[in-house]
């Protein structure tokens, strides 16, 4: 809980970004404090040591960011899911709709074996659209989704109903 508490510290948030009237948590600030991001990556890595995970998955930008250092942490794959025309291999995708357009995730064909155990990870869960996406492209491998993680969640979004079925881990609770 110390732990967690640091990490909370550490993440701040800015009024009107992107638009008017959104309060965006930004993470950024737990990167600059090499201990918060460490504590971050060892919560996770607790979590998961015993549940015989053999990726992380990780979104595009930020999850990037948390799930590198957690795949380094249990010895196990990085499998980055990016955004519409960044990968150079042949890849599978998932179209979702987000608040004001639609959107589209991306996964190269065989990073992820049928039956590999896969946890993915971001830095936050508000609507869970993305999450959703994500499990739904994992699955499309064949993949069994373990677990999704982030670093922050938006409760009052109700995310978590987006993503049934899909157990949450998350290290810090934002309203
Ligand atoms: P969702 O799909 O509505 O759950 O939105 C989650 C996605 O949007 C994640 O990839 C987040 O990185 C991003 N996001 C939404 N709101 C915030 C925020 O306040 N801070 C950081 N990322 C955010």
């Amino acid at each position: 809980e110390a732990k967690k508490e640091i990490i909370k510290n550490a993440i701040r948030g800015i009024p009107d970004f992107p638009h008017k009237g959104i309060l965006f948590w930004d993470v950024t600030t737990i990167m600059l404090n090499h201990q918060a991001f460490q504590y971050s990556i060892d919560l996770f890595a607790e979590q998961y040591k015993d549940k015989k995970i053999d990726v992380v998955a990780g979104f595009e930008a930020r999850g990037l960011i948390f799930g590198a250092p957690l795949a380094l942490a249990l010895g196990v794959a990085f499998v980055p899911l990016r955004k519409p025309g960044k990968l150079p291999g042949d890849k599978i995708s998932e179209e979702y709709k987000t608040e004001y357009s639609t959107d589209k995730i991306e996964m190269h064909v065989g990073a992820i074996q049928p039956g590999q155990r896969v946890v993915l990870v971001d830095d936050l869960i508000a609507t869970g659209g993305t999450l959703a996406a994500g499990i739904n492209l994992v699955k499309k491998a064949g993949g069994v989704v373990v677990e999704a993680a982030c670093v922050i969640e938006l409760p009052f979004l109700k995310g978590r109903d987006k993503i049934q079925g899909t157990d949450l881990f998350v290290l810090v609770e934002k309203e």
